[in-house]
């Protein structure tokens, strides 16, 4: 058996950032939250992100090839977690009532609690199972404001409500704080607030 202690990934850092595109069929704007985007290469600039397939702006972008990566600061508050993260673009319309801008690639972007946007063409899909790897050409890359860069780190030191009583059996989500109450969390269960997996769930202590 490997020596594999899942709790060592924990140490790995991330930031958090909202992916937004727009579905070029129906003009509809989508978005999520994603914790890894990255940069590949400088010469050409190039990037990388990790995106979540249950996610609309998945297959959204998957079809049209195109997206923004918003840059989260550590102004953020939860509700925009709420907004982005913890609802599904299959189901809400997340830019129904917002008038956030678009880049040169017609894509919206957010320009609060946001200090940058990166603009990605894809060049590479790679389907990793629960995740879609996609390695993109940057066309456009804009600095908003000097605010400190959020960390999935800060955001559950600061951000995440913690969560009140607690049952006494269950597994907490560590991700969005949901309560499974039950001895015995099924393997394929998946978070239905914020739709990660059994993995991203923790005993009740
Ligand atoms: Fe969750």
């Amino acid at each position: 058996m490997a020596n594999i202690d899942p709790t060592a990934l924990f140490n790995l850092s991330y930031g958090l950032y909202v992916l937004t595109a727009k579905d070029s069929a129906t003009g509809r704007d989508c978005g999520c939250i994603i914790n890894t985007a990255a940069q590949l290469t400088a010469e050409p600039p190039r990037i990388t992100i990790f995106v979540n397939k249950q996610n609309y702006t998945n297959d959204v972008i998957l079809k049209t090839g195109v997206f923004n990566v918003s840059m989260l600061t550590t102004s953020a508050n939860f509700e925009v977690f709420k907004h982005f993260g913890f609802q599904s673009g299959r189901t809400v319309d997340k830019f129904a009532d917002r008038d956030d801008p678009r880049s040169a690639n017609g894509v919206r972007y957010l320009n609060q609690h946001c200090n940058g946007i990166l603009s990605g063409k894809v060049v590479d899909a790679l389907d990793y199972g629960t995740h879609t790897l996609f390695v993109a050409e940057l066309t456009e890359a804009l600095k908003l404001n000097g605010e400190p860069s959020l960390t999935y780190d800060y955001y559950f030191q600061h951000i995440k409500p913690k969560p009140e009583a607690k049952p006494k059996r269950g597994f907490i989500c560590k991700i969005c704080g949901y309560i499974y109450e039950g001895d015995e969390l099924p393997a394929d269960f998946i978070c239905p607030i914020c739709k990660h997996g059994a993995q991203d769930f923790e005993p009740l202590s």
